[in-house]
C-alpha cells in the first residue's frame, strides 16, 4: 500500500488536482482548504459539509496529524508555553508559544537540529538530523491557534487565525530549508485559509546569503531578520562559521539589496557575550558596519546554555554597547529574556525537555 498523504503538505493547487483525479468539483478544495486553515479541524469526521464517501476516503488516502505533542512547559509568569513534539518518525522538536501585549506569537522550528553549530546555541550544538516538511512548519503554528481558539470560545466571524504573528527562529536555518519554509509561509498568508499577514512573519538566517537574495525576488514581503552576533569576519568565522562560506561584506551587501527590493528594514540579532562582542569597539565597528542601512538592532544578552562557555554581559555593559550604537542613531531594542526559566529562549531549544 503506497504511503498515506500528508494533506498539510499540499499546497491548496495540489489538494485541488488531487481531488479533481478523486473526481471532485473543484470547489470541493476550497471547502477542505477552509477546513483546515480556518476552521483549523484536526480530524476528518469534522468536515459536516463534505460528502460522507468523501470523508472516507480522504481518511483512508491521507492524514492530518504529523506532529505529536510530548511535552509541555509553561513559564513563571505564565506568558511563554514550549512544546516538544515528536515527528512520524519518531524525531522530536519544539516551538514556543508567546503572548505578551496584545501579540500572540509563534516561534516555529523549520529543521531537526542545525547544521550551521554556532557554539552558543543549543540547537547548534545538537547537530543536524533533516528538514522539515511544509506541513511539519505549518501543523506548529495550527497547534498553538487550536489551544488559543480553544480557550476563546466560539469563534466569531472576523476573529482572525487566532495568532497574531510567526517568527521561523525556532530549530535549524529556515534558509537551507528553503522550498518547505517558502511553501510553509505561503499557506499560512493565505487569504482564503490562514490568513496572517505577510508583515506578520519573520524570517530568521544566519546569512544564507543566495537565500535572502532569493527572498527579496518573491513577491510576499516578509520580515528579515539576520544574525549578526559579531562585527568582523574573523570573529564572526568563530561564532557563526557560515560566516566562512558568506563573509560579512557579500552578507551586508545582501541585506542591502533586500532593503532596496522589499522597501522593509532588516532586523540585525546581536547576541551579546561577555568579553567576546561586547565591547565598546566592537560597538562602533557594528555602527560602521551598518552605515547607510535602514535596519533596527536587536540585542539579546545570551541566553546560558548547557554546553556553551560564553556568558551574557552585566546589564550595565549591555546597556553601554546600547548607548553606543544609539550614538549614531541606528534603532536598537534590548530584548528581555522571556520564556529563559523553561529553556524557551533564543538558543534554547534542543529537541528534549
Ligand atoms: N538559524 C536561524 C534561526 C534560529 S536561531 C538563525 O540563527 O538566525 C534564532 C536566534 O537565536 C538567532 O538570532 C540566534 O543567533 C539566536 N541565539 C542562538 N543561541 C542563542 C543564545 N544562547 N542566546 C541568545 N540568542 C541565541
Ligand atoms: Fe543554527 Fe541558528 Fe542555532 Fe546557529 S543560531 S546553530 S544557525 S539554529
Amino acid at each position: 500500500m503506497p504511503d498515506k498523504i500528508a494533506l498539510f503538505d499540499l499546497p491548496r493547487a495540489q489538494l485541488r488536482e488531487l481531488l479533481i483525479s478523486w473526481g471532485e468539483p473543484s470547489f470541493r478544495a476550497d471547502q477542505v482548504w477552509g477546513w483546515l486553515y480556518r476552521s483549523l479541524v484536526s480530524d476528518f469526521d469534522q468536515m459536516r459539509n463534505l460528502p460522507k464517501e468523501l470523508g472516507a476516503r480522504l481518511g483512508k488516502a491521507a492524514y492530518l496529524q504529523a506532529l505529536t505533542p510530548l511535552a509541555e512547559r509553561v513559564s513563571a509568569d505564565g506568558l511563554t508555553c514550549k512544546v516538544l513534539f515528536a515527528l512520524r518518525d519518531g524525531e522530536t522538536i519544539e516551538s514556543v508559544f508567546m503572548r505578551y501585549e496584545r501579540r500572540r506569537t509563534v516561534c516555529v522550528s523549520t529543521q531537526v537540529g542545525c547544521p550551521i553549530g554556532c557554539p552558543f546555541c543549543a540547537t547548534g550544538q545538537g547537530g543536524f538530523t533533516r528538514d522539515l516538511t511544509a506541513g511539519e512548519i505549518v501543523e506548529q503554528v495550527l497547534y498553538f491557534a487550536r489551544q488559543w481558539i480553544g480557550e476563546q470560545g466560539p469563534r466569531t466571524k472576523d476573529q482572525g487565525p487566532g495568532i497574531s504573528n510567526v517568527v521561523l527562529m525556532g530549530m535549524g536555518e529556515p534558509l537551507l530549508n528553503y522550498e518547505a519554509t517558502w511553501q510553509a509561509i505561503e499557506t499560512l498568508n493565505d487569504a482564503r485559509g490562514f490568513g496572517l499577514g505577510a508583515r506578520r512573519i519573520t524570517l530568521s538566517t544566519a546569512g544564507v546569503v543566495p537565500g535572502i537574495q532569493r527572498l527579496s525576488r518573491e513577491k510576499l514581503q516578509i520580515g528579515l531578520a539576520v544574525s549578526l552576533h559579531a562585527p568582523s569576519d574573523r570573529l564572526r568565522d568563530k561564532l557563526v562559521p557560515l560566516n566562512r562560506r558568506y563573509p560579512l561584506h557579500q552578507l551586508m551587501a545582501a541585506c542591502r539589496d533586500y532593503g532596496q527590493n522589499t522597501g522593509r528594514r532588516v532586523t540585525f540579532e546581536y547576541a551579546l557575550m561577555e568579553g567576546i562582542n561586547d565591547s565598546l569597539e566592537q560597538a562602533r565597528r557594528l555602527r560602521r558596519l551598518l552605515v547607510g542601512l535602514t535596519c533596527h538592532v536587536n540585542l539579546i544578552p545570551l541566553n546560558p546554555t548547557v554546553e556553551s562557555p560564553y556568558q551574557p554581559p552585566s546589564r550595565k555593559m549591555a546597556l553601554a554597547f546600547q548607548r553606543e550604537l544609539e550614538r549614531q542613531k541606528i534603532p536598537t531594542t534590548m530584548r528581555v529574556g522571556r520564556g529563559v526559566d523553561i529553556q524557551a529562549g533564543c538558543g534554547q531549544l534542543r529537541g528534549k525537555i
